[in-house]
């Protein structure tokens, strides 16, 4: 089977010393949780957003979790996001306590419509919650503005943008605080799980280190509950240190797949994606449209081509969110683009003679529809 979710197979052969290095370096430091690394890539994670604070964490939906909790959202408060998103956002704002509210997305980008945001606030609106999907972001100077006019705050759901920008800010750096994921087939990725809230605030920065340490402030003294064990491993801190060297070239990987696809793609009737003004895309994953979607995969799966979908079913379709009684219908944009788009293979070592065994494969399915 041609699996090409995982990137990291190659790169392993790529980075193998580095990584082994880094796991020897852990284990021989007398420290597995909580030590040097974890310490020191919260340092240089945090300084590459030009933000004050990092907490690391133990996934990208605990980043969220804890961010949120940090910030003061909790049972009865309503969080203002999207429903094309990775469930685990909204698994977050579920766990605690909150109600999402979902707005619709553009056509073009999928972004969120932050223009129909205002409508959405309510007397329980405690924080906007904005997803840089695929790995551009959401319009923040139109969010900020909203955000800036009724006294929310902003966490960014920076999952899938790490180091995109807009108009010269970084993703991460324009909400209170912002929630990144490390799992593996992320643009930064860990080698397990592993998750990181940063922010410049003093006080949402010392609740995110109480809460991921079981809600307490000093050891063994519980000030805050319910707190959680939610903290990054040292192996992985210190892999992470090592691979936040090289995000910038992971970047132009990225890019260069994106731009070879874009070419070769050109004259098709697949839409490709759409970078709105002022956004520089990390392509997290290459999502292109057509209305006969379903087809098109079934055809290249029987090529042993096998094609991922982010997301088949828009959150609020979902059996298990249900409860929140949001109808069918009510986001039409979100759940007609959730029948039409899909994935493209898209990691920064992916060759290109992979690359072209997929274009071309889709290309001949095109022209057969
Ligand atoms: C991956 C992802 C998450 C969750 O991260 P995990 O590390 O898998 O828990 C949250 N939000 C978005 C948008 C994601 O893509």
């Amino acid at each position: 089977m041609t699996q090409y979710v995982w990137g990291y197979l190659d790169e392993y052969e790529n980075e193998r010393a580095d990584i082994l290095a880094a796991v020897d370096e852990v284990f021989r430091s007398g420290t597995l949780v909580l030590g040097p690394s974890v310490a020191a890539f919260e340092r240089e994670f945090a300084a590459y957003h030009g933000v004050a604070h990092g907490v690391g964490v133990d996934n990208g939906t605990n980043a969220i979790v804890l961010g949120l909790r940090a910030i003061g959202v909790g049972a009865g408060d309503e969080v203002i996001t999207v429903s094309n998103t990775a469930a685990p956002t909204v698994v977050a704002i579920d766990a605690v306590g909150a109600t999402p509210v979902f707005v619709d997305v553009h056509e073009d980008t999928y972004l969120m419509r932050v223009d129909q945001v205002e409508a959405a606030i309510t007397e329980r609106t405690r924080c906007l919650l904005p997803v840089h999907l695929y790995g551009q972001c959401v319009d923040m100077t139109a969010l900020e503005a909203v955000a800036d006019k009724h006294g929310l705050p902003i966490l960014e759901d920076c999952a899938q943008a790490h180091g995109a920008t807009q108009r010269g800010r970084i993703a991460g750096s324009m909400g209170l605080a912002a929630a990144f994921s490390f799992y593996p087939t992320k643009v930064l990725g860990a080698y397990g799980d592993g998750g990181a809230t940063i922010t410049s605030d003093e006080t949402v920065d010392a609740a995110l280190r109480r809460l991921r340490y079981y809600g307490m402030e000093k050891v063994y003294h519980v000030v805050e509950t319910p707190g959680y064990n939610s903290r990054l491993d040292e192996v992985q801190a210190e892999i992470l240190r090592r691979k936040l060297t090289r995000l910038p070239d992971y970047l132009a990987g990225r890019r260069a797949v994106a731009d070879r696809y874009r070419e070769a793609l050109s004259d098709t009737d697949l839409v490709q994606p759409a970078t709105a003004e002022g956004n520089d895309h990390v392509y997290y994953v290459y999502v292109v449209r057509h209305p006969r979607r379903d087809r098109i995969i079934a055809a290249l799966k029987e090529r042993d081509i096998h094609l991922n979908i982010s997301y088949p079913w828009p959150v609020h379709v979902q059996e298990g969110f249900r409860h929140l009684g949001v109808e069918r219908g009510s986001l039409p944009v979100t759940e007609r683009l959730a029948g039409e788009i899909f994935s493209l293979p898209m990691y920064p070592s992916l060759s290109r003679g992979a690359q072209d065994k997929v274009v071309d494969a889709l290309r001949d399915v095109l022209a057969t529809l």
